[in-house]
């Protein structure tokens, strides 16, 4: 797997989306590739502040009828 590939699967991997053997290859170039690391690890910042964002939010909870 190169560098492209990689960065073209980083949100899926994030997201939980990817293969076993398609995570394993991340994870092997990512402790191998330093740039995609710290793109990594850019995106999984962003993720998770947004994720933290949402939940916080209350005018996204998951209970429609609430009220
Ligand atoms: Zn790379």
């Amino acid at each position: 797997m190169n560098c492209r590939d990689v960065r073209a699967l980083l949100s899926c991997y994030l997201d939980g989306e990817v293969d076993d053997t398609v995570r394993q290859s991340i994870e092997a170039h990512l402790a191998g590739c330093a740039p995609c690391k710290s793109e990594f690890e850019a995106i999984s910042k962003t993720v998770r502040m947004i994720r933290r964002l949402q939940d916080l939010d209350p005018g996204k909870k998951p209970e429609p009828f609430a009220g």
